[in-house]
């Protein structure tokens, strides 16, 4: 039976295990995904052990996603504009291909919600980490009108903006930060996981179509209700990025394979919220 894994610190909440599964019975094959607990020290030993033992494929979480992007051979171009790694496929002979599946994740949870394209959108993104790393150029292919990073430290934001310099982005503080009338706000920080507001005033954030939380859980997020209460009435949380981004990876291992992600999201959804 194929062998997969996503690497992590911690790990044991990841959802992935039981996505991949599901997405294993969807088109009839047999799996095994298990999850990978490693050290920073031990990470690149962890994946070469897992791949000489057989690995068919693995993911990549927190922290270790730029760690993994200096371990393999070849990056796909998503990637390497994300500087980050999330999917490992084996090439054989020891070698690994790198590729960085959130971006695609987002874009299509985005467009499914919203049932429209990106295309000439506004988008503001909240956040200069990995995660927001990963989804500017994924959006910037999908033709939104402009782009907006906006960091609680500015340098982050500024360093994140020079390194994309191509891209023409344009780099703010939360307090710097006017909203295009109707622009899709993603928040990729990770303040929600810790439940702390935006301080973005609610008559900016007001101007906000729609608001997107990478974050995800039972209860909506910090941000969620911080947006609701600005008076924005279309919220998403991050469950269905989560799913589709798993998907994407799922895909570069099976070939062609045609997944109901929707399915997937809808089953995860009632699971966490009890
Ligand atoms: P990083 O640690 O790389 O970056 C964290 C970011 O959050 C930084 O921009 C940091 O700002 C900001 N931040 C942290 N705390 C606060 C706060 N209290 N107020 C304002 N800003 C804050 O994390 P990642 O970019 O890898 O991940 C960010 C979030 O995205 C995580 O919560 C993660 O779970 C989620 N995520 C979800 C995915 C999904 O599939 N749904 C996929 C990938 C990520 P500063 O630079 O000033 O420190």
């Amino acid at each position: 039976m194929a062998i997969f894994t996503v690497f992590g610190n911690p790990v044991a909440h990841s959802l992935s295990p039981q996505i991949h599964q599901a997405f294993a019975q969807q088109i009839g094959v047999e799996l095994n995904y298990t999850r990978s607990l490693t050290s920073a020290s031990g990470f690149s030993r962890a994946v070469a052990k897992f791949f000489r033992s057989g690995g068919a494929g693995a993911n990549v979480t927190v922290p270790f996603k730029q760690q993994a992007f200096e371990l393999v051979t070849y990056v796909t171009t998503r990637a390497q504009l994300a500087g980050a790694v999330n999917t490992l496929v084996p090439l054989g002979y020891g070698q690994l291909l790198g590729d960085n599946t959130d971006g695609i994740g987002l874009v299509r949870d985005l467009q499914k919600n919203l049932q429209q394209t990106l295309a000439n959108r506004d988008v503001v993104v909240l956040g200069a980490g990995g995660a927001a790393r990963g989804v500017i150029a994924p959006l910037i292919e999908h033709g939104v009108a402009s782009l907006t990073i906006a960091n609680r430290s500015r340098e982050r934001a500024a360093n994140l903006v020079e390194q994309m310099a191509d891209l023409k982005l344009r780099a703010f503080t939360f307090k710097q930060l006017t909203i295009p009338s109707g622009a899709i706000v993603i928040n990729a920080t990770s303040a929600s996981l810790t439940g702390h507001e935006i301080p973005i005033e609610n008559n900016e954030l007001a101007n906000a179509g729609c608001v997107y939380d990478m974050v995800y859980g039972a209860q909506p997020t910090a941000f969620m209700q911080q947006a609701q209460q600005a008076g924005v009435a279309t919220v998403y949380d991050g469950l269905g990025m989560l799913v589709e981004q798993a998907g994407a990876a799922f895909q570069m291992w099976h070939e062609g394979a045609k997944l109901d992600t929707q399915k997937v999201i809808q089953k995860l959804r009632e699971t966490i919220s009890g």
